[in-house]
């Protein structure tokens, strides 16, 4: 039996291994961290993921998520729209179901190897050789799963790498009086906050911005106090919210460039293969969806020995495409939409005003359910 590496232990590599698993497919999967762990994220999932985590029992209801069916959007100067969302979402911290899903992997047979960063990838005679820093290991399939940014892509020289990305994100667990349906989306100068509730009465409040407002303010802070406060609802978020954990998580160069979903022979999932403007709120739907997809062709690239490597990463691809092209377009066009006192206002009025055309929007980033 062909034999499965999955690099990154996110929602696409947990996933994806645990389907692959299941189909009796072996399958060693090398994660940099160690479980549980705390990541930049909005943590907030788009319902249309639920049949499908569903189906595989891999919904996370006993962490009882916050359902989330109401949208509120604020600009710079403290204007603020609040529209219904027809599909809605479930809020839960990253800590608590990546750190589950891998239970759940481990389970059903998956070798998990935790902090164990690959190095190094290599492709020869249909073998990929790996190295973490103790060992190297051989298979017939790599997946790349291994999120939006890694020394791997360095080192493979993938186009996007080679472009400087402006955007840095922070992330806090709060807890504050946040209605537990509603995600909240708060711009600031070149810049947006989100809120909304995850599991045990914590709220989420995570924000992109320019790397620009961090080298003029010096600190995380005084961004905060400098820049973030301008719009009142963040002020007053800022103010009142009692922290859980103080420094928050941080990353940087967040790249919405396009990339190939498949690179050196690698099957790319989640945001190594694309990744959508957080503001769209459906990065981790798509993460999800790529382990539906990916799963499926290599189940069929495993056990038909006629199926070529090049079938299965020309169908991955097409379909690849063809599932979150356009959604990863609108996500970027959209992202032009925020950040600006200007085009904040503009976006709040459209969305008072056109509430049909802002809703049209919203859906136009996500997906429809799938199982
Ligand atoms: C500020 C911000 C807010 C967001 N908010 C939301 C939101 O509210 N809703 C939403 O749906 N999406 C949101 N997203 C997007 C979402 O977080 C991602 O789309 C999603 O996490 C992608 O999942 P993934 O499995 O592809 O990668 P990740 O979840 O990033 O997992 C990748 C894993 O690979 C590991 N790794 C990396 N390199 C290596 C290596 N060389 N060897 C071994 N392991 C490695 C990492 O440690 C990590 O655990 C947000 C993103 C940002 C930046």
């Amino acid at each position: 039996m062909k034999k499965v590496a999955i690099i990154g232990g996110g929602l696409s590599g947990l996933l994806t291994s645990i389907q692959l698993v299941r189909e009796n497919i072996p399958v060693q999967l090398f994660e940099k961290r160690l479980y549980p762990f705390h990541r930049v994220c909005g943590e907030y999932i788009s319902n249309e993921t639920i049949p499908f985590l569903k189906s595989l029992n891999l919904y996370p209801e006993e962490f009882h998520p916050a359902q989330i069916k109401r949208f509120q959007l604020t600009s710079v100067n403290g204007k603020s729209v609040t529209l219904p969302l027809d599909l809605g979402g479930f809020g839960i911290s990253r800590y608590s179901f990546d750190n589950w899903l891998c239970q759940k992997a481990i389970k059903v047979g998956v070798e998990v190897h935790q902090n164990a960063e690959v190095n190094k990838i290599h492709f020869q005679e249909n073998q990929f050789t790996l190295s973490t820093n103790k060992k190297s290991f051989s298979s017939d399939v790599a997946v790349g799963s291994y999120g939006k940014r890694s020394l791997l892509d360095i080192k493979m020289n993938r186009s996007f790498i080679k472009k400087r990305s402006p955007y840095i994100g922070v992330k806090y667990h709060v807890r504050n009086e946040h209605a537990n349906d509603l995600i909240a989306l708060h711009n600031f100068k070149d810049g947006y906050c989100g809120i909304s509730n995850v599991e045990n009465g914590l709220s989420n409040l995570c924000y992109l911005s320019h790397r620009d407002n961090l080298k003029e303010t010096g600190s995380i802070q005084a961004l905060e106090e400098q820049i973030l406060f301008k719009n009142s609802f963040l002020k007053n978020i800022f103010k009142n919210a009692e922290f859980v954990f103080v420094p928050p998580e941080t990353i940087n160069e967040i790249s919405f460039e396009t990339k190939r979903p498949v690179e050196n022979h690698i099957l790319m999932a989640g945001d190594a293969a694309g990744m959508i403007t957080p503001l769209c709120g459906n990065g981790m739907a798509m993460a999800i969806h790529s382990s539906k997809i990916l799963s499926g062709h290599i189940v069929h690239y495993c056990k038909n020995e006629s199926t070529s490597r090049e079938t299965l990463e020309s169908s991955y691809t097409k379909q690849w495409q063809e599932q979150f092209a356009a959604r990863l377009r609108v996500g970027r066009q959209l992202q032009h939409l925020f950040g600006s006192t200007f085009t904040s206002n503009l976006a709040v009025g459209l969305a008072q005003n056109f509430k049909p055309l802002a809703q049209h929007l919203i859906s136009k980033s996500h997906g429809k359910p799938f199982s």
